[in-house]
């Protein structure tokens, strides 16, 4: 359960999952407070980290560091995808996934089903160097839950990618067994799904029991991590599943060049990133091995 509160100039995110530890940013200036249909929404500028979006407590992203999340969670399964056309976003109202996918030009599509009309008004007002990309002639928005979203469009997408805050109310069936069936089910046969891994420093038993539902659905299930430091432990992880045996998760399919990632305005992921992703250090390598 959050008790994070604004404390004098700071920001202090506090949860009993993490209890002990906290993160904290310092603020300039709060932008917006206020009660969605569906959670607690404060967005602040930050002196160090930009503008920052916090949801029931927990800090989603910010305009410093979103970069890190956003291209680790469109790109390593996009770019181990052939050919992506059809993608879905589960949950990413803020519009940086979305963002990030459109840099494929064979991707035609991209559905955006965010539960909370609200995270994306405000984030188009107070993060539009994520949210503008939601004005893309490709992207479709549905407000909606996403968990019922997969369930209605079977065999449809060649991505999706659930971007989603922590495992409490509603987003809590965004990591049960039946929705990552319900996701295989909404893929093509040659299908990658990525979904938001939570930090091994926190959440390694929910860890486990992700990789075990996804490997019993999936023929080919691969956990990576990276460094994002505004979220608890500094780190997240992505499980990325593919519906086809022969996909070689690890091994990105692009081998972009720095000019070509610099064209694409990259900050973070790149080939190397994709493959040393996948190395994990040695408590967790041993910790997943036993699933
Ligand atoms: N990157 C963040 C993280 O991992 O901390 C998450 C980004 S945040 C924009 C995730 C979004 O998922 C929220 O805006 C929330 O409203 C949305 N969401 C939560 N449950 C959902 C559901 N069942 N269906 C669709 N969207 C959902």
């Amino acid at each position: 359960m959050s008790t994070s509160r604004v404390d004098g100039q700071w920001f202090r995110e506090e949860d009993s999952s993490w209890a002990g530890y906290s993160v904290s940013l310092k603020i300039e200036e709060i932008l917006f407070q206020g009660k969605s249909d569906f959670q607690d929404i404060l967005v602040f500028k930050s002196t160090s980290f930009g503008v920052v979006l916090v949801l029931n407590g927990i800090i989603q992203c910010t305009e410093r560091d979103e970069r890190t999340y956003q291209e680790m969670i469109a790109h390593l399964p996009l770019n181990s995808h052939p050919n992506p056309q059809k993608v879905l976003v589960i949950g990413g109202g803020d519009g940086g996934v979305v963002r990030e996918a459109l840099k494929y030009k064979s991707v035609s599509s991209v559905v955006l089903c965010e539960i909370d009309q609200k995270v994306i008004d405000v984030c188009r007002k107070f993060l539009p160097s994520m949210a503008s990309c939601l004005d893309d002639e490709r992207v479709t928005i549905h407000v909606g839950d996403g968990i019922a979203y997969v369930k209605d469009h079977p065999g449809e997408f060649d991505v999706i990618i659930t971007d989603a805050p922590d495992p409490i109310g509603m987003a809590e069936g965004l990591y049960q067994k039946a929705f990552y069936q319900d996701m295989k089910n909404a893929l093509k046969s040659d299908g990658i799904m990525c979904c938001q891994g939570e930090t091994t420093w926190f959440d390694l038993p929910l860890i486990k029991r992700m990789l075990k539902d996804c490997r019993s659905i999936f023929p080919r299930v691969a956990y990576a991590v990276g460094n994002t430091p505004t979220y608890v432990g500094g780190q997240m992880g992505y499980m990325l599943c593919s519906s086809d045996p022969k996909a070689k998760l690890v091994q990105p399919l692009r081998q972009y060049s720095d000019a070509e990632l610099i064209k694409m305005n990259m900050q973070y992921y790149s080939p190397e990133i994709h493959v040393a992703s996948f190395v994990l250090p040695f408590f967790i390598k041993k910790n997943l091995q036993e699933v």
